[in-house]
């Protein structure tokens, strides 16, 4: 299962959730370096839901499967980007795999200097994907401060956290332990005695 890794190799966040024109959403903006625009790598496998380009080219991508939330929460995940300056490359039911270069920062809408603008929803799309928020502001529906969203690991760089503490994907997922069971066919002796049908069951094997 796929854990949602943030989707920029530099994390330099200039505005949190609540701030400016965050008000009342847990949107953020990742400006990353700041040399030119840098590249949006998919947090997930998933299908683009909605592409809005009147605006900032807001991108809504839906998980195609459920993710692993950092704290253990299996859900489907939905994110919306918003500020690419050109997004003639996707189109709605398109798939992207986790890990594609498939947005980059920019400018459109209402942004200064190159950035991307990133809203998580839990669960799938929903409705028009988003809703106008007490402070006016168009926010994703269902949605959940990034950090309870996306995990981090050593491949991203992070400049400026907000103080927002990502969890970390360890280096090498451990080996998975399985317990295995061991059916005698017939009576004997088997370093245990087991009588027919008895089980043995071994518990932490590496699995094979
Ligand atoms: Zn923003």
């Amino acid at each position: 299962m796929e854990k949602p890794l943030f989707p920029s190799k530099n994390m330099r966040i200039t505005q949190g959730y609540n701030e400016g024109t965050h008000k009342d959403s847990f949107a953020i903006d990742n400006a990353g370096l700041d040399y030119g625009k840098e590249k949006v790598y998919a947090p997930f496998t998933g299908i683009i839901k909605k592409i809005y380009p009147n605006d900032a080219n807001e991108v809504w991508l839906e998980s195609s499967e459920p993710v692993e939330y950092p704290d253990g929460t299996i859900d489907f995940l939905t994110i919306m980007f918003a500020h690419a300056d050109n997004v003639d490359n996707l189109f709605v039911g398109k798939t992207i795999k986790q890990g594609e270069a498939f947005y980059e920062e920019g400018t459109k809408g209402n942004a200064t200097g190159n950035h991307i603008h990133i809203e998580c929803g839990k669960g799938k799309f929903t409705g028009s994907g988003w809703y106008k928020n007490s402070s006016g502001y168009w926010s994703i529906n269902n949605h959940k401060k990034p950090e309870e969203c996306l995990w981090i690991d050593d491949t991203i760089n992070i400049i400026h956290s907000n103080n927002y503490i990502f969890k970390k994907i360890p280096k090498k997922e451990s080996t998975n332990i399985v317990d295995k069971k061991f059916i005698a066919k017939k009576s004997g002796l088997y370093g245990v005695y087991l009588k027919e049908n008895q089980e043995l069951i071994i518990k932490g094997l590496p699995q094979d």
